[in-house]
């Protein structure tokens, strides 16, 4: 059967990017499975020179993998220099990370020594999502590779060369044939990929296709299965003293709009008490001054595009469908012009509105959530079956501890934007958000099974109690 043509295209022109075929996810994990055993047996100080390899070819190579970051996503050239400055920084936090959660440790047990060492799973796929075609793969790549897997990406179909360029980098680095296949394709190629002969699969993208995968998965409990999905993410602002109200607006808008809305831990819901008007109003007046553009712009934009037209109308529809259940229009969620996907920062007051779905709108488009008291605050920032990001703004420690506690999330923040996480922390989400395998700091757990063992040189052993004499 002939494979269906891709085409990936620049969101603010509609240039072709990249032209090429769909790929054949069995042939490619059949390979990785030859590569495997190879791959699993090279020393792992050899793995890390590879990757520091990799790490120190991404940087030579920043700013052409920058400039085509931009171009496939539409994302600001400045935002898309800091996704590859994370793609090589990757490395070195992965083997940090390794050897502190994956490593090899040993011990005494009532005499006896104690082992516990770690194995490669075998062959591992990935699929990836188009916001950070490089970083969120790469998250995966990198820790899998270094415990020894081999492993199969199909990255979005919307950001095929990326994928591309990075698997040249490997290629220029030493890693053998095998290691690391980019199979291209849709759907249906990451439908094929989970069937395929993998021994696991680690997918960044929607909770609609993490569930189908789940329910994929569902027969076969031997593999691992690491799930980084989105979320509907609650930001409450309380108690923001006046002097602090600008540095508060920052915060909520670089939430907010940052990446035009397409991060997962962006904030979709702003909740506010009564008070809330004066910060309401400079969120408002500071979200107009966003520089909305294409990624080589002079001035420099604060955000992109949305990936696509498709993207851009889906979430205008959206926006359109909760004025006609009453919500009242702060700021549009409009199109700066009728043929490309690039969106002005949407608000939107949801406050009464009986029927919200609970749903990740994900683009740049802030619903505001008007509660009377904290307890209320709170209640509204957990009304989600999501538990990706939650964060706080104002308060004191006290009321931080009471959000702390009270939230449900695995990325928790206080006075910083929801979107910003530590790569040196885990990441990861909670409810529709994840299957509690989180990935950045922690991916080292999920890319190897620890082996437990008690050891001695020589046979040694006697039966204390309940022979015969
Ligand atoms: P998506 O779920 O549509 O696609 C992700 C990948 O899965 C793509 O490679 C796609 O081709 C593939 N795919 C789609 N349907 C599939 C199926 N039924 N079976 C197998 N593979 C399938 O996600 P997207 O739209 O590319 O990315 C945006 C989403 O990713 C948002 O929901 C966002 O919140 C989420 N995200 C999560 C994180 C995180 O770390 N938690 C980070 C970034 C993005």
């Amino acid at each position: 059967m002939p494979k269906s043509e891709l085409v990936s295209t620049d969101p603010c022109t509609g240039e072709v990017v990249w032209t090429g075929a769909a790929g054949d996810p069995a042939a490619a994990t059949a390979a990785a499975r030859v590569a495997a055993p190879g791959w699993a047996a090279t020393p792992l100080d050899a793995r890390i020179a590879v990757a520091r390899a990799f790490a120190a070819t991404v940087r030579d190579r920043a700013e052409a993998f920058a400039a085509l970051i931009a171009r496939e996503t539409g994302k600001p050239l400045w935002e898309a220099r800091t996704e590859v400055a994370s793609v090589a920084a990757k490395v070195d936090i992965s083997v940090t990370a390794q050897a502190e959660r994956a490593g090899e440790r040993h011990g005494e047990t009532g005499g006896v020594r104690q082992a516990v060492r770690h194995k490669p799973h075998g062959v591992l796929g990935v699929l990836g999502p188009y916001n950070f075609p490089a970083h969120l793969p790469n998250g995966h790549i990198v820790p899998a590779l270094l415990a020894g897997n081999t492993v199969v990406f199909k990255p979005s179909e919307l950001t095929p060369a990326v994928a591309d360029f990075m698997a040249a980098c490997w290629g220029a680095s030493g890693l053998p044939d095998g290691a690391l296949t980019v199979v291209h394709g849709g759907r249906a190629e990451g439908e094929a990929l989970a069937a395929a002969d993998i021994d696991g699969l680690l997918f960044t993208g929607s909770a609609t296709t993490g569930a189908a995968l789940a329910r994929q998965f569902a027969a076969t409990p031997h593999r691992i299965l690491a799930l980084e999905m989105g979320g509907n993410n609650p930001l409450i602002a309380w108690d923001v003293a006046d002097e602090a109200l600008d540095a508060a607006a920052a915060l909520i808008v670089q939430s907010a709009f940052l990446s035009a809305g397409q991060r997962c831990t962006c904030a979709r819901r702003l909740i506010v008490g009564p008070d809330g008007d004066a910060l309401l109003d400079r969120v408002a007046r500071l979200s107009d001054r966003l520089i909305v553009g294409a990624p080589f712009d002079a001035p420099e934009p604060f955000m992109g595009p949305v990936i696509d037209n498709r993207a851009a109308d889906a979430l205008q529809a959206g926006f359109a469908a909760l004025i006609g259940r009453g919500a009242r229009v702060v700021r549009p969620l409009a199109r700066r012009d009728r043929e490309r996907p690039f969106l002005l920062p949407g608000i939107i007051d949801v406050t009464g509105v009986a029927e919200r779905d609970d749903a990740e709108l994900f683009g740049p488009l802030l619903q505001v959530v008007r509660v009377p008291d904290f307890a209320a605050a709170l209640r509204e920032a957990n009304a989600t079956a999501f538990g990706l990001a939650a964060g706080l703004i104002g308060g004191d420690a006290a009321l931080y501890d009471v959000f702390w506690r009270g939230s449900r999330a695995g990325v928790v923040n206080w006075n910083r934007p929801t979107n910003g996480a530590a790569s040196t922390a885990p990441f990861g989400g909670v409810g529709r958000s994840g299957n509690h395998r989180p990935s950045a700091f922690y991916a080292a757990d999920y890319c190897a099974w620890p082996v437990a063992s008690l050891e001695s040189d020589t046979p040694a052993g006697g039966i204390a109690t309940g022979l015969r004499p």
